[in-house]
């Protein structure tokens, strides 16, 4: 048997910013991965503290920001890398009524180190009413931070390549087959739908399709476009654009309308030629007052969950893990809107 003192199930957002912790405060752990394109692995990489539908902000939206640019620093001195990318997101007016509100939120003491006032044209997409830059939203390199800390993981024989299986957890030992644990961490988003011990958490699955496009013309490229969806260039001279949002349709497959939606919003917004070139999607793990679920079981007390992160999964996921961190080790309470126990 060999005694470790953390499990982790599942390498998303919430996996990997809870592994963080562990490495930082040197807990000793390994990471469970089944090795699918997890939702997290899809994403944006939008770093954005705005809601851009009303123009308002959210819970710790500046403490949870902090949080992550100092998290990223500390990431980046064990893989050795940047992953934050200093994009900043442009939000393009529908009209003189939305450039208004605008201005007039970005006088509100939460917004104003949000909100710029400086309005700005961007060239080569349509743009009629200019667009409003959300100070201080940035983006993560979604595919360097996978990679960088996967290779961490597996140069320190952290990373266990395959499905956890529930029936070989005995909760009573506290033990995995041949490891012994102090703590399991489950971080399954939409997969913790098959976990006994946590399957009755209400996690609606939101399912969100991107595309990866060839445009023909040239736009600006160190920023990032918002209207419908997010625009902004990757890797191999594609662009990124999505995600769109689906309570219905969860088979897993691509689905040809959410397709047909991009194209069109898409087309809305760029009046030239593309090719769409890649469709991938994932599934948010949503919950219906949009904050995370963190806590541990009734019975078993050393069993956590670590779900819910939601359409913010960077901030959420990174702000959240030293909660819940601090919560195990050093016996903090968890802020009750996050808390698992709000559902009794
Ligand atoms: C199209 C799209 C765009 C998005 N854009 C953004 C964005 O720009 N910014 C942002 O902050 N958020 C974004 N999100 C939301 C974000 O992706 C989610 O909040 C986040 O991925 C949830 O992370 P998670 O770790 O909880 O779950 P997941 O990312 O789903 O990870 C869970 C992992 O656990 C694994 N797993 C499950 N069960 C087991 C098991 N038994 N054994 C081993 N492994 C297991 C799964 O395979 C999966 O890899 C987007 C989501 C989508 C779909």
């Amino acid at each position: 048997m060999k005694n470790i003192e953390y499990i982790i199930v599942g390498d998303g957002y919430a996996g990997l910013f809870f592994a963080h912790q562990l490495i930082k405060n040197n807990k000793s752990f390994v990471i469970f991965s089944e090795g699918r394109k997890s939702a997290s692995q899809v994403s944006a990489g939008i770093i954005n503290p705005v809601v851009l539908k009303k123009f308002t902000t959210f819970w710790k939206a500046q403490e949870q920001i902090d949080f992550l640019t100092q998290t990223l620093e500390e990431i980046k001195s064990y893989t050795g890398k940047n992953y934050w990318i200093g994009s900043s997101i442009h939000r393009i007016f529908h009209d003189e009524n939305e450039q208004n509100l605008w201005m007039k939120k970005s006088g509100n003491e939460d917004l104003s180190g949000f909100l710029s006032q400086n309005f700005e044209h961007i060239d080569g997409v349509k743009n009629d009413f200019d667009t409003g830059k959300v100070i201080q939203s940035a983006r993560l390199d979604v595919s360097g931070f996978f990679n960088g800390l996967f290779d961490y993981f597996e140069k320190n024989e952290l990373f266990v390549k395959e499905k956890f299986d529930y029936t070989q957890l005995d909760v009573k030992v506290s033990s995995y087959k041949d490891l012994t644990f102090k703590n399991i961490i489950f971080c399954e988003g939409i997969g913790v739908k098959e976990n006994p011990y946590f399957s009755v958490i209400p996690i609606n699955p939101n399912k969100g399709h991107h595309i990866k496009v060839k445009l023909s013309r040239e736009i600006p490229k160190d920023i990032t476009i918002k209207k419908k969806h997010f625009l902004f260039p990757v890797n191999d001279g594609l662009h990124f654009y999505g995600g769109t949002y689906d309570r219905e349709q969860l088979h897993h497959h691509i689905d040809d309308s959410a397709v047909v939606q991009l194209v069109k919003g898409l087309s809305e917004l760029y009046p030239h030629d593309f090719e769409v070139k890649e469709v991938n999607f994932g599934f948010r793990p949503t919950v219906k007052d949009r904050r995370p679920i963190i806590g541990n079981h009734p019975d078993y007390k050393n069993l956590y969950v670590f779900n819910g992160l939601g359409a913010r999964g960077i901030l959420n996921g990174c702000y959240f893990s030293k909660s819940l961190y601090d919560c195990i080790e050093e016996n903090i309470p968890l802020h009750a809107e996050v808390d698992i126990n709000r559902f009794k």
